[in-house]
Order: C-alpha cells, then sequence, then structure tokens
C-alpha cells in the first residue's frame, strides 16, 4: 500500500473506541475467535495476554500465550492474531484471539476486554467500520453477509465474485464519467446568458446509452440472482392420488409428505428443498388442483392456486392409470395459462402395458414416471436443472442478488431514459441537469457513494454481532 493511501485511511477512520465480538458462533466449539478492532487494540489486549509484548510485534504474526484474569490466575492458551493498520479488516488495528471453545472462557475473555476499555460490537460493526474506513464499497460489504450465508456452490460463487468487487467498479467508473458531464451541464448554468455549450449534447447520449446497456444484464441477472439466492419455487401439481406426495417423497429421499390411499390427503402445503447442480430447488406440495368438495379441501385448492402464482417452475402429475387422453389437454390449460415453465409426468407406468405407455407418449410430450419405485427420478432431476438454465444468463456473468440494489438500478435506468429523452427533445440544461443528478443518485445507492445513517443502520443490523 503507497504511504498516501495509508495517510489517507488513517485520516479517514473516524471511530474512536475499541469494539470486541465473538466471531465465531455461540455455542461449545473446537475454538472460539474473539476479534477486537480500534485504536486501543493492541495496548489493550497486551495488558491481558502473557507471552510476547504484543506492542513490538510485526503486523500479520501469531502468537501464543496466555490470558490471564485480574488475579493472574491462568484463564486459558491462546494464539494471538494480530493485523496492524491499515492492512486489516476493518482497516483499523484488529487483533484475533483463538480461544478453546467454552462459553465460559470466550465470556471471561470478553469481559475482561471489555473492563480494559473496549465496548461490545454492534451486529455487522465490524463490516461496516470496513466500508466506512473505506476498505469495501457497500455492495460489497452486502456480499460479505451472502457469502456467510451461502449454502450452495451458485450462492457462494455469486457472493464471492461480488465481494472481490463485481459490477461495483464497472459502475464507479461510469458514474464517474456520467459526474463530469453533471459539472459540465452545471457550468453551462453559470454561463446561462452567454449560451455556450460545455457538454457535448451526442457524447452525453453515448455515455448514457452506454451505462443503459451495462445495467440492463445486471437488471435481468436479478431474476436469477433471485432464484440463487433464495431457491427456485417448484410447485407439484395433480389431481388428487395422482402421486404428489410419492413424487416429493423420491426426490427428497425420505418420507416427508403423508402418502395415502384416500383421495385429497395432503390437505396442507409442505415445503422442502433439494439442491441439484448447485441450484436449489423449494418443492411445494399441494392439495388436488380438483373441483373443492369439503371445506378442508378447498382450504386447500386456495392455497394451490396462491401457490401456483409464486412458482417459478411447475411439474404436473398425471395418474396415467385414470387420466383420459383427451382431457389432459383441459386440465393443463389453467396452468399453460400462467406461462410458467412446465413438466408434465406421466405416473404410475409400471401399471401400464408397453403399448399403452407408447400411445401416451405419441399424444402428449410427457416424463414417463414410476414414483413409488423411483424410476424415472433421476431423468427428472435433469430436467429441473435444464428448464431453470434455460432462460439463465452465462455462468461467468455478473449477477445481481440484492434486491435493494435492483431497485437502485430500476430508478437509475429510469433516470437515465428521462436523460435520453430530455437530450432528444433539446430541454433546458436545468432540466437536463436536474435528470443526470437523479441518475447519479441512485447509481451512487449501489456502491454506498450516497447513503443515509438508516440504510447502513438498516444493512448492517442484518449482520451477526461478531461479521
Ligand atoms: P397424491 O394425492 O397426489 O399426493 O398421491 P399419493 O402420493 O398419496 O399417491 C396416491 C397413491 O398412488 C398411493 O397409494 C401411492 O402409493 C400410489 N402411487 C404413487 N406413485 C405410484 C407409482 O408410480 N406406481 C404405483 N403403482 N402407485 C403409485
Amino acid at each position: 500500500m503507497n504511504e498516501s493511501l495509508e495517510i489517507s485511511l488513517k485520516l479517514q477512520n473516524p471511530f474512536n473506541d475499541t469494539i470486541v465480538a465473538l466471531a465465531t458462533p455461540p455455542g461449545v466449539g473446537a475454538i472460539g475467535v474473539i476479534r477486537v478492532s480500534g485504536k486501543e487494540t493492541i495496548p489493550l489486549v497486551n495488558e491481558i495476554f502473557y507471552g510476547k509484548d504484543l506492542t513490538k510485534c510485526e503486523s500479520h504474526t501469531i502468537s501464543y500465550g496466555t490470558i490471564r484474569t485480574e488475579k493472574e490466575t491462568i484463564l486459558d492458551e491462546v494464539l494471538v492474531s494480530l493485523f496492524k493498520t491499515p492492512t486489516s479488516y476493518t482497516t483499523e488495528d484488529v487483533i484475533e484471539i483463538s480461544t478453546h471453545g467454552s462459553s465460559y472462557i470466550i465470556q471471561k475473555v470478553i469481559d475482561l476486554i471489555i473492563s480494559k476499555g473496549a465496548r461490545l460490537a454492534k451486529p455487522g460493526e465490524f463490516t461496516q467500520r470496513a466500508f466506512i474506513n473505506g476498505r469495501f464499497d457497500l455492495a460489497q460489504a452486502e456480499a460479505v453477509a451472502d457469502l456467510i450465508a451461502s449454502e450452495n456452490a451458485s450462492m457462494q460463487q455469486t457472493a464471492m465474485r461480488q465481494m472481490r468487487g463485481g459490477f461495483s467498479d464497472e459502475i464507479k467508473k461510469l458514474r464517474e464519467r456520467l459526474v463530469h458531464f453533471a459539472s459540465m451541464i452545471e457550468l453551462e448554468l453559470d454561463f446561462s446568458e452567454e449560451d455556450v455549450e460545455f457538454a457535448d449534447r451526442k457524447d452525453l447520449e453515448k455515455l448514457v446509452k452506454e451505462i443503459l446497456d451495462t445495467l440492463s444484464p445486471l437488471i435481468q441477472s436479478f431474476k436469477w440472482g433471485n432464484v440463487i439466492k433464495n431457491g427456485v419455487p417448484v410447485v407439484i401439481a395433480g389431481k388428487p392420488n395422482a402421486g404428489k406426495s410419492t413424487l416429493l417423497n423420491a426426490l427428497l429421499n425420505e418420507q416427508r409428505a403423508i402418502v395415502s390411499e384416500i383421495a385429497g390427503t395432503t390437505r396442507d402445503v409442505i415445503e422442502d428443498q433439494l439442491t441439484i447442480e448447485g441450484i436449489t430447488f423449494r418443492f411445494m406440495d399441494t392439495a388436488g388442483l380438483r373441483e373443492a368438495s369439503d371445506t378442508i379441501e378447498a382450504l386447500g385448492v386456495e392455497k394451490t392456486q396462491q401457490k401456483l402464482k409464486e412458482a417459478s417452475l411447475i411439474i404436473y402429475l398425471i395418474d396415467l392409470t385414470e387420466a383420459h387422453m383427451d382431457e389432459v389437454n383441459d386440465d393443463l390449460r389453467p396452468i399453460l395459462e400462467t406461462g410458467t415453465p412446465l413438466i408434465v409426468i406421466g405416473n404410475k407406468t409400471d401399471l401400464l402395458s408397453e403399448h399403452q405407455l407408447d400411445e401416451w407418449m405419441k399424444h402428449h410430450p410427457i416424463l414417463p414416471m414410476a414414483a413409488k419405485s423411483k424410476e424415472g427420478i433421476v431423468e427428472l432431476k435433469q430436467l429441473l436443472v435444464t428448464k431453470i438454465k434455460e432462460d439463465q444468463v452465462a455462468a461467468d456473468q455478473t449477477i445481481v442478488t440484492n434486491s435493494r440494489h435492483y431497485q437502485s438500478l430500476i430508478k437509475t435506468d429510469e433516470a437515465l431514459m428521462k436523460v435520453l429523452l430530455a437530450i432528444t427533445e433539446n430541454v433546458s440544461g436545468d432540466f437536463l441537469a436536474q435528470d443526470i443528478r437523479e441518475a447519479l443518485h441512485h447509481l451512487g445507492e449501489v456502491t454506498g457513494q450516497v447513503t443515509t445513517d438508516d440504510l447502513l443502520d438498516n444493512i448492517f443490523s442484518k449482520f451477526c454481532i461478531g461479521k
């Protein structure tokens, strides 16, 4: 890190107090890691640590020693990792103490550090300091939370890409160029009586189009980003006794839903999830789609309609032993009308002759299945992944997973469209400047160049303590 950056980071670090929190999950583990950050970190920990003199240790070193209580009794043998400003997570002096995992020891060490002058950190406060001290922008700080919460390969990769810069750099560069135009136009306003044009409208138009082209795939990617973050909601629909519960059990490989021989006994919506090739599918097993004959069943049907609307993918199950070939299309009509991607399964093939199955396959593009014996399950899992990937973005594309970013990108897009219109209609500089300022504002919201305290509190309070 060069000297001037170092100085500017030091000048920026606006926090006077030193904070402490457990960084590992609460409860008993092999070790617990306690994180301390702030100006007094090193002398403060040095007071309770017996081993090397921490004030004389180099940055990025680990020292072995003991932590002792006021009465000098040994509380624990620990390792102390030292990170000096500015090359630490928060850019402040940071120490991480690895203790044995006893919650008693951990609490005692934290109490000791507080008694020496630190205070307990608020949720997300380490990451908030990293952001305010200029180590990350806001989108990157939020990616830290996503990375910690990631449960499958896609979530992890998307969060990691964003944490390492992702779309932030590109947005910041485009924003800087737009700031330049905004200031040129503001300058024109100062000289309004002389009718000069500092900002070339053709160049401005070109830049605005470039930004719109950059934002468009990001905005589009949100649908996919949401899928990565929250899973693909899948509804399994079909008439009672078609085998929906059996299919769900076969997919999840265990007895989650109640399988019953009495028609319409799956009264509640049962949700469960399954990860295939890094994509999480959330299955919603539902009551039958037929006309309701009693109130409890009616409740189930209502929920089904609701779930159909929420689904990203519908699996429709036909009982091939019961269904009539020429009625299937009528049954499917309300589902096709939703426009949601659909997989139609012909179930209970084990009860059909080869000839009967051939007839079905000739008339309907169904996936043959015998859910009871799990025949066709492997093919279904493959098809689920293919269906979802079909209309999705390329693997190396930047993906927006955060709805706050999405909302800001949409608003930027709207403001930029107004700028384009203003250029075409040759409106006066002050209106143009206003539209550009609006676009700059929303673009700055994504990376945190424009923030409010409320927004920051809201974002960081969702983190755990110790992050
Ligand atoms: P749901 O009402 O759609 O949830 O249907 P269930 O999963 O409760 O299944 C209704 C009945 O069909 C049960 O007796 C299942 O054992 C049976 N069943 C489900 N799938 C198959 C299959 O592939 N072959 C056969 N022979 N029976 C099945």
